[in-house]
């Protein structure tokens, strides 16, 4: 959920408010239901669905300033499960270092799913702990869809034999690997997690905009007096004034640059900002531009401000 993004939008526009909330609860939704996508490990999870497990395909979570996607986590109340996803034909060599791909006669090193799915199981269990969940079981699995694909291990390959599962024979290994580890989450622990999971969604978006089916004509920027919503401000040494109620603000411009930003995705140039703010003065735009600690891109006319990344 972008709730950064959702946040400065939620102030600009009531139809875009409707609008934008739509869209990410369908968002949600779609998570939630299930994002199968195109790959055949639908049918095979669909099997193993009950009330008792919660299943996430494709989730993208945001973790320390970046983000780590899982083709398909699979919460219970015994373990989660890390599913890397491949669709490989032919004959599969495979250790626990390397898979080497054999299609007519000709050999191709892939990149080992193995160390895959192990960093994104390191990052999970990372994030789990900072969200106060420790002890919990992480399974990783590597789940070939390609029905024809043939597994040919070769030593040392203990570790993937447990990890590599032809996608028809993972029913079965999932109740296996059930039996195996006791339970030791409840479901309201799991309603939990998955809320959190959920808001730690980050979809991989460029364009908020876009994905939200708006135009840039759906917003109105406009500096609003927060004692009595007039918009006209002026600016004069060093201060916005109402022209209406008198009040005066320091740094009131800061919130409408930042959902600029936010929202349109593109930066801000000096031109743009005049327009914003009814600001003739450059060294004056500059200025208040300078002291948000934005990064300039570009030079000259070109130049355009965007948030720096925290
Ligand atoms: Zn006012």
């Amino acid at each position: 959920m972008i709730v950064k993004k959702l946040d400065p939008i939620l102030r600009e526009v009531d139809e875009a408010i409707k609008r934008c909330l739509k869209a990410e609860v369908d968002s949600i939704g779609r998570i939630q239901a299930g994002d199968w996508g195109e790959n055949e490990f639908e049918y095979y999870a669909r099997l193993i669905d009950s009330d008792e497990i919660r299943i996430f395909h494709h989730i993208r979570i945001a973790y320390r300033g970046f983000a780590f996607q899982i083709d398909c986590l699979i919460l219970t109340p015994h373990f989660a499960i890390i599913i890397e996803i491949k669709n490989l034909k032919g004959v599969l060599t495979i250790s626990n270092e390397q898979l080497i791909q054999n299609v007519d006669g000709r050999q191709s090193r892939v990149p080992n799913p193995i160390a895959q799915v192990k960093t994104q199981s390191f990052h999970f269990m990372r994030w789990l702990e900072e969200h106060g969940i420790e002890s919990y079981p992480i399974i990783n699995l590597v789940v070939s869809t390609n029905r024809r694909a043939i597994f040919e291990f070769v030593e040392p390959c203990e570790e993937a034999r447990q990890m590599y599962v032809h996608a028809d024979n993972f029913p079965l290994k999932f109740r296996m690997l059930e039996i195996q580890n006791p339970a030791n989450l409840t479901q309201s622990n799991l309603n939990e997690l998955s809320k959190t999971i959920l808001a730690s969604h980050k979809p991989k978006y460029n364009n908020t905009l876009e994905k939200y089916g708006l135009t840039e004509d759906d917003f109105v920027f406009e500096l609003k007096c927060q004692a009595c919503g007039f918009h006209l401000m002026t600016y004069k040494k060093g201060a916005w004034h109402c022209d209406r109620c008198g009040e005066t603000c320091k740094d009131c411009h800061v919130q409408l640059i930042r959902d600029y930003l936010l929202i349109l995705g593109r930066g801000i140039s000096l031109k743009e900002c005049r327009q914003l703010f009814g600001i003739q003065s450059r060294n004056i735009l500059r200025n208040l531009l300078r002291k948000m600690n934005l990064k300039l891109v570009g030079n000259r006319k070109s130049a355009r401000y965007f948030l720096s990344k925290k």
